[in-house]
């Protein structure tokens, strides 16, 4: 017989939606319980996201820098070697210390972790089936889904987790590949071909569109794009794949009008898609959007009372500090706040090097929606602190209403741009225009006086340019 177990909430999924709303919920008062499927807790954010592309975004960082720039430093040493296995354990030691951290934090705030896949029965009850093949049975006042998301595939090009992989192989390749593809140029494909190119692989990009990063500002896109293919990485936009196969230690993918590619490696990199499988979901009615989303009401509950959803499976940019705003935000209303999430200052960041980061509108929605506004754009190359570090790539991109000067959105490529991006969040949260960031002082020399020089511009008053 199962055994039974009681709660006021039971969370499905520990990834930054899950876990987070598990632990505010409990300092809140209430007996949670978080329901995981694989060996260690985090999500896809720190097994096979987030934290494991920074490790390998850092440690390819190291390899490129000790290779290339550290003689231009007067550092002279000789060619660095790559120890790949070594690079590889590093990252996988920081995923699982991470791992453990959430487990402390669960018992730390008495939140009782469930090992096993769960399944909906209804409101109010679900079933966990563990690695073992026994089950519980959970009753509980509210079911939260937190279940993330999966890579979505390219039917055509079929997953064979060596040669032909999505992210998450990507991030634990045995050797360097000698040319890997990545269909995709989104933020996902450029990260991961950023490292493989730093640790020696030829990358090609093909992207379907016109530019790298769809949907961000098209000129800092554009010139991010310039500074990726002068470190090396080969961009074919227009091509639309239509099938790839694996011949041995080949690949080949074929591309409308006739072109073939070979290459050793391809990483499919197309968007992510909720992971809602095994749920449940259908038989208990749940509804989804347009987009297959979990819908869900300002209280992110879903159609069905008692029944809950966040994270990477509801509407939204797919990020980890969206679902962290949302499941904090969810804890507290069920407890009986009022709390919502500003969608409209969540930043995004694209770790490659320069990093880019931005939050707001870009210049094309506010020329979409015939906003006036005034632009103010300070390039690195004029900032005494990345002279002096020999990081000069990129700027800091202002837009301001032309009536009001209220921020409207700022995009920045350049070095540690995601976190320069967080002066802009504050300023634009606290509703600040170009002159009261222009009139702050920032301290010299550093990289921030670009996000002070690019508010002056606004109203052509730099100093250094
Ligand atoms: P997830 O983190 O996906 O967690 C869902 C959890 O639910 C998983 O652990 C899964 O095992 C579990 N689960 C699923 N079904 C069941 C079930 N039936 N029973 C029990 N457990 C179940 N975002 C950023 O903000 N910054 C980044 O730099 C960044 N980099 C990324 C890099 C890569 C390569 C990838 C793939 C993603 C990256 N992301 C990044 C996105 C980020 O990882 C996601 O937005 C985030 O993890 C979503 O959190 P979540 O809680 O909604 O779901």
């Amino acid at each position: 017989m199962a055994e039974e177990k009681q709660f006021d909430l039971t969370v499905i999924g520990s990834g930054p939606g899950g876990y987070v709303a598990s632990i505010r919920a409990a300092q809140l008062g209430l007996k949670v319980a978080c329901i995981e499927k694989a060996p260690s807790l985090g999500g896809t954010c720190l097994r096979v996201g987030c934290i494991p592309s920074k490790a390998l975004l850092e440690s390819s960082a190291h390899f490129m820098f000790a290779g290339k720039q550290l003689a231009q430093h007067g550092v002279v040493v000789e060619r660095p070697k790559l120890d790949l296995n070594r690079m590889m354990k590093r990252k996988q030691q920081t995923v699982n210390m991470l791992g453990k951290g959430v487990e402390t934090l669960f018992k730390k705030n008495k939140v009782e972790l469930i090992c096993g896949t769960a399944r909906i029965l209804g409101s109010g009850s679900l079933e966990v089936e563990s690695a073992d093949n026994t089950s519980t049975l959970v009753h509980s006042k509210h079911i939260l889904i937190a279940t993330g998301s999966q890579p979505v595939s390219l039917p055509s090009v079929p997953f064979d987790g060596e040669r032909i992989v999505s992210s998450a192989e990507a991030l634990s390749f045995e050797n360097v590949p000698e040319h890997l593809v990545v269909i995709g140029g989104g933020y996902i494909g450029l990260e991961l071909g950023s490292v493989w190119k730093r640790l020696g692989s030829r990358v090609t990009v093909l992207e379907m569109r016109p530019q790298i990063f769809p949907g961000m500002d098209g000129e800092t896109a554009l010139e991010a794009q310039r500074i990726l293919h002068r470190q090396g990485l080969e961009f074919e936009f227009g091509k639309k794949v239509t099938s790839a196969m694996r011949n041995g230690d080949q690949c080949q993918i074929a591309l409308e009008g006739g072109d073939t590619i070979e290459c050793s490696h391809i990483l499919v990199a197309v968007g992510r898609k909720p992971f809602l499988e095994g749920l449940g979901l259908d038989s208990i009615g749940v509804q989804l959007d347009s987009e297959g989303k979990v819908q869900v009401s300002k209280g992110f509950e879903t159609n069905i009372p008692g029944i809950y959803a966040l994270g990477d499976l509801v509407s939204g940019p797919m990020l980890a500090h969206k679902a962290e705003e949302e499941a904090v935000a969810f804890a507290e209303t069920l407890c009986g706040e009022t709390r919502s999430v500003d969608y409209q200052h969540i930043p995004s960041v694209v770790y490659t090097h320069p990093e880019l980061a931005m939050v707001g509108a870009t210049e094309e929605s506010l020329k979409e929606a015939s906003t006036a506004y005034r632009k103010g754009v300070f390039h690195f190359r004029a900032n005494g602190r990345a002279r002096a570090s020999g990081a000069v790539d990129g700027w800091v991109k202002m837009l301001a209403d032309e009536a009001s000067d209220q921020i409207l959105g700022v995009h920045i490529l350049g070095e540690n741009a995601g976190e320069l991006i967080h002066e802009i969040v504050v300023a634009m949260k606290f509703k600040a225009t170009s002159q009261d960031l222009a009139r702050i002082c920032h301290a010299h020399p550093t990289f921030s006086e670009t996000v002070k020089e690019s508010a002056l511009a606004v109203s052509d008053r730099t100093i250094h340019s």
